[in-house]
């Protein structure tokens, strides 16, 4: 059974994406300055708790899909300093470069278009297609009898691309390890010691005893509206409009399932024309989309989906809109989590949507529907009210990494998140702080059918 040290500088809870990079980065971070990070005496204790272990939450199952691609400037500028942090070491991380596509209709043009024109000022290197017949000739270079209708806009973003998920939050663990993090399995949080007088968190208590701390970092990702209760943050929020109104008692955290499958052909059967492993590629259309296997309606509104050859996967894998889950967070069964779950993964009707729009698309995919891989996936995932993170401190020394469950692909934030646990500040962070909701400084909403575009 795992033993708890009685105290540690930094606990940090939840060995995913987040809490890993946190504890890499600022392992890496008290080094160069020229501390000792580990359990010895005047070392600084950096101490990882996972109640299962590592990438047993959204991280472990996630797509891994990483692009630039996002309406709101701040998230953009978040995710190019990701994205380079991911570039840094591909093979420890196991990432592929290949590149990401949105491709979208329409009534996405002018938005899409000024992300191609933020990018170009931010030095990301992407291109951009308009016009319906360019854009389809465009896609043919890629792939031959390219089909989805209904689309006058692709925006292909040369860098980005994907990691395999349990691959990357391995290798994050092994780097941080080696930097004298300790990560240990099986000890769940189940509350805090607030100091004598001050709302700042002097020990977490566990099902293996109590380990006292300095600064506590929260990473547990869809488990937050759980430790965010034990915090004792609030349940209910004000938001300001953008119209100016304060809305009272928003519902901080909600829950939605994140639908997602596996084609069970061979990775190599979406090669691009030239032989090459393609670009993620994302399709939003108003285009109706019938089903490929008996031609009935599915839907006549914005759809949208994404997919990637994948060997991790074993197949052609990705995922659609995610579902809303109706109850009230407190009464979501989180656990078990992701394919184990009863209740959250995909049904038949996601699969016919899913490989019916892979037909849409690709002409390849024709009545392929036969072979999607029929095995529980997806998982669900907490939100924020506006969908996009919030990374801020709370109690005095506890740093929340909330990032609204499209957080994957943000491997910088631990790097940013170290830099303010040691003082710093960060302006990428900035736009994420909780305080946004009460002042209004809400992120800009796209016309995307995903709520975290
Ligand atoms: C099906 C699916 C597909 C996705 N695809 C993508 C994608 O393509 N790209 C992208 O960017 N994002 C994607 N996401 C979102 C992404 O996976 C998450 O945003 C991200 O992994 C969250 O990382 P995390 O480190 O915050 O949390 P997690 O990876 O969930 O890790 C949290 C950890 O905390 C532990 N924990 C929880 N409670 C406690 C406690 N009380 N005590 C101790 N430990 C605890 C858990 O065991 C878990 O290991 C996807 C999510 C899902 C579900």
């Amino acid at each position: 059974m795992a033993s708890l040290p009685p105290s540690a500088r930094y606990v940090v809870i939840g060995a995913g994406i987040h809490g890993l990079s946190t504890a890499m980065h600022l392992a890496g971070r008290l080094r160069a300055k020229g501390a000792t990070v580990g359990g010895g005496k005047g070392a600084d204790r950096i101490v990882v708790l996972d109640k299962t272990g590592v990438g047993a939450g959204a991280s472990g199952i996630a797509c891994g899909v990483v692009r630039n691609n996002y309406y709101q400037p701040a998230m953009r500028e978040l995710m190019a300093h990701s994205v380079s942090v991911w570039e840094r070491d591909p093979e420890a991380y196991s990432y592929h470069p290949v590149g990401y596509m949105q491709i979208s209709p329409e009534v996405m043009r002018a938005q899409v278009g000024t992300i191609y024109e933020q990018q170009k000022a931010i030095g990301y290197e992407s291109v951009f297609i308009e016009g319906e017949s360019e854009s389809r000739e465009y896609m043919r270079g890629l792939f031959d009898y390219w089909q989805a209708a209904s689309i006058t806009s692709v925006l292909h973003e040369k860098r980005g691309g994907y990691a395999n998920n349990l691959a990357a939050v391995e290798g994050l663990a092994r780097k941080a390890k080696a930097l004298g993090v300790e990560i240990i399995a099986g000890v769940e949080v189940k509350g805090f010691r607030a100091a004598n007088g001050s709302s700042a968190i002097s020990a977490v208590e566990t099902n293996l005893g109590t380990i006292a701390c300095e600064n506590v970092v929260v990473a547990v990702g869809p488990w937050i509206n759980t430790i965010w209760n034990i915090l004792d943050l609030p349940k209910q929020i004000k938001v300001k409009g953008r119209d100016g109104t304060m809305h009272d008692g928003v519902r901080m955290w909600r829950y939605m399932a994140l639908q997602e499958g596996t084609l069970g052909v061979d990775p190599n059967f979406q090669k691009t024309n030239d032989g090459r492993m393609p670009p993620v590629i994302h399709v939003d259309t108003d285009a109706p989309l019938h089903s490929d296997r008996d031609g009935k309606l599915i839907t006549d509104e914005l759809w949208g989906l994404y997919y990637k050859p994948d060997f991790h996967f074993n197949g052609v894998q990705g995922g659609a809109m995610p579902a809303v889950v109706e109850p009230d967070a407190d009464v979501v069964r989180v656990d078990p989590y992701g394919p184990k779950s009863p209740e959250f993964v995909v049904t038949d009707n996601f699969a016919d949507m899913w490989t019916s729009a892979l037909a849409f698309c690709q002409k390849r995919f024709e009545g392929q529907h036969g072979v999607y891989r029929q095995e529980p996936s997806g998982g669900i995932g907490c939100f924020t009210p506006d969908s996009f993170p919030v990374f801020d401190r709370f109690r005095e020394n506890v740093y929340v990494i909330a990032d609204s469950n499209h957080g994957f692909k943000m491997i910088g934030v631990g790097e940013l998140v170290a830099g303010e646990l040691l003082g710093e500040s960060s302006k990428l962070l900035e736009p994420f702080q909780f305080s946004r909701y009460a002042q209004g400084k809400l992120h800009p909403v796209s016309k995307s059918p995903f709520p975290w575009s």
